[in-house]
């Protein structure tokens, strides 16, 4: 097995994860089986604790881990599931370092932090490769070299580049600034990253210039020679405007092929069709589709960012390239609509409108106006998890005249808790025990006959990915269907309610889940319901 590890350089935020998986695209082109791997630094055993400004999203695998957006990107670009072992953070691997030690797993001895918290994460990465048959494994460590939270994991690459010198490489993703008043690109950041690289005993194998502009030759000589690499080494990855022509500006550099020069490896075939048809259908967009989405997440002091919402973004863009359009999408904080509600009619300017999974009360009411708003105007929605639960409170408050229809979750005394926990959840969070306990991962539902649902999967028996504690209340089934709600999904294990509807009649689109199907859809395999969402909305 082979590895290859992707590390970051001048700062975060630099695009390791794209870069990761652009690599990964381009080696299964090849015909190699490829698994990625994600370091994450911090002590949480988990991102489900984190706050989504913060942290970003939090996708969650088939296997219920609650993971980083990385592993969204992994998925996205490798077209396969990843599973639990392929995530790691300080904390997990202390978890288990501390657990076996209490085990007496490591038989007496005294535990070191060196070598045996590397160790553990070789351990990791090999069992990651193993599960996934892998003839390459990708591991992003997270963070940037030189600060102090990674280097246990730095530690891990350099000691399995010693015992295993011809199987393991370093990409340096590093950032080239253009500073307005020189205009010119400045190499040195990079060159310094290159050394505190090699103070930690790894020198970079390739380097992989993130700019706003492409390198050019003189810069690309001079990092070869200062850094320590082949210029064919240095290679060019400047901003663009889809994340999904990264493989191919690499395959344009040879990137797989230098990869497997340097770790013996040869091509089965090389399939890059996919991306190449992919790349013209995003570039020849026959006219653009207009998407509101209402969330919360969005602004952190002067900045407004979507990172917590990506998955469900980039569902929306692969449900509008597979329909030959683009997606124009625009954030909308829900709060607004509690502010100045007039601002409601703002909504009928959108060709559709998707409310996304959250938690909590802010916003809340902003987004049940916004659901009446495009329910009554006969506006496309689509309904994500959280936008399920108030889609159907909404319904119950308006069309079915139960005024004080609400979920436990923003008022635990409501006389109608249409939303209410799911078995076993209110002990959880009475005892705090709040980090894996949501329902989470994959479950199976089953699709009504005839439903909008069905006609979108074209199949009976789905399967989806869940995150969260709360459900719609089985007690108000009836009143719901009764005033035209189609229950269209169920899981019929456990009789939950999973995805809701208005039939065609009613409404050109209007569709609750349960579930996060952002978190299957592909690139190269958009989701079904993301896909008919879209198309309604073109017709509108
Ligand atoms: N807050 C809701 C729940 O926990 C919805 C969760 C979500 O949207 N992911 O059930």
């Amino acid at each position: 097995m082979k590895y290859i590890f992707v590390v970051g350089g001048v700062m975060s935020g630099v695009g390791k994860g794209v870069t990761t998986s652009s690599i990964g695209a381009l080696l299964r082109a090849k015909g190699l089986a490829v698994t990625a791997v994600k370091i994450d630094p911090y002590i949480n055993v988990d991102a489900g604790t984190m706050n989504p400004i913060e942290h970003g999203e939090v996708f969650v695998t088939v296997d219920g881990d609650e993971t980083d957006q990385d592993i969204g990107n992994y998925e996205r670009f490798l077209d396969t599931n990843i599973t639990a072992v392929n995530y790691m953070t300080t904390g997990r691997v202390y978890q288990s370092v501390i657990e076996r030690e209490r085990a007496m797993g490591y038989k007496g001895k005294c535990v070191e932090v060196v070598p045996d918290v590397p160790n553990e994460i070789i351990d990791r990465i090999q069992r990651a490769g193993k599960n996934a048959k892998a003839d390459v494994v990708l591991i992003e460590i997270g963070g940037t070299v030189g600060e102090y939270q990674n280097v246990l994991f730095l530690e891990a690459a350099r000691t399995m580049k010693l015992t295993q010198p011809r199987n393991v490489i370093t990409v340096l993703v590093s950032y080239l600034p253009v500073p307005g008043a020189i205009g010119e690109m400045k190499t040195k950041p990079t060159q310094f990253a290159a050394r505190t690289l090699n103070a930690t005993g790894i020198q970079a194998d390739l380097i992989v210039c993130r700019s706003v502009q492409s390198l050019d030759e003189p810069r690309r000589r001079k990092l070869a020679l200062f850094c320590n690499v082949a210029a064919e080494d240095v290679i060019a990855a400047p901003d663009v405007s889809s994340i999904y022509e990264v493989p191919i500006i690499f395959e344009q550099q040879k990137v797989a092929e230098r990869v497997m020069k340097k770790l013996s490896l040869r091509a089965k075939k090389n399939d890059m069709a996919p991306w190449n048809k992919l790349l013209h259908t995003i570039q020849h967009p026959k006219r653009e589709v207009q998407i509101a989405v209402i969330g919360k997440y969005f602004s952190t002091g002067n900045f407004v960012l979507s990172d917590a919402y990506i998955s469900v973004i980039e569902a929306i863009k692969h449900a509008a390239w597979a329909n030959g359009v683009s997606a124009k999408l625009t954030w909308i904080s829900s709060e607004e609509y509690e502010k100045t509600p007039a601002r409601i009619k703002e909504l009928s300017n959108f060709d559709g409108v998707v409310v996304p999974g959250g938690f909590g009360a802010r916003g809340f009411e902003g987004n049940i106006a916004a659901i009446k708003y495009v329910r009554e105007k006969k506006i496309p929605y689509f309904g994500l998890c959280y936008g399920l639960q108030m889609a159907v409170i909404e319904f119950a408050r308006h069309a079915c005249g139960i005024k004080s229809a609400h979920t436990l979750e923003v008022d635990p005394k409501t006389p109608d808790p249409i939303v209410h926990f799911m078995p076993g959840q209110a002990e959880k969070i009475l005892t705090k025990k709040y980090g894996g306990t949501m329902r989470l991962g994959s479950y199976d539902c089953t699709l009504a006959k005839n439903s909008v649902a069905r006609t979108a999967y074209g199949q009976e028996k789905i399967s989806e990915r869940h995150r969260h504690r709360y459900e719609v209340n089985n007690k108000y089934r009836e009143v719901l269907e009764k005033k035209g709600l189609v229950l269209s999904g169920i899981n019929t294990e456990f009789d939950l309610v999973e995805i809701v509807e208005l039939p065609r009649a009613v409404h050109p689109f209007f569709v609750g889940v349960q579930f996060h199907p952002e978190f299957q859809s592909r690139p190269l395999r958009p989701h079904p319901l993301f896909k008919d969402f879209i198309k309604a909305a073109l017709k509108g």
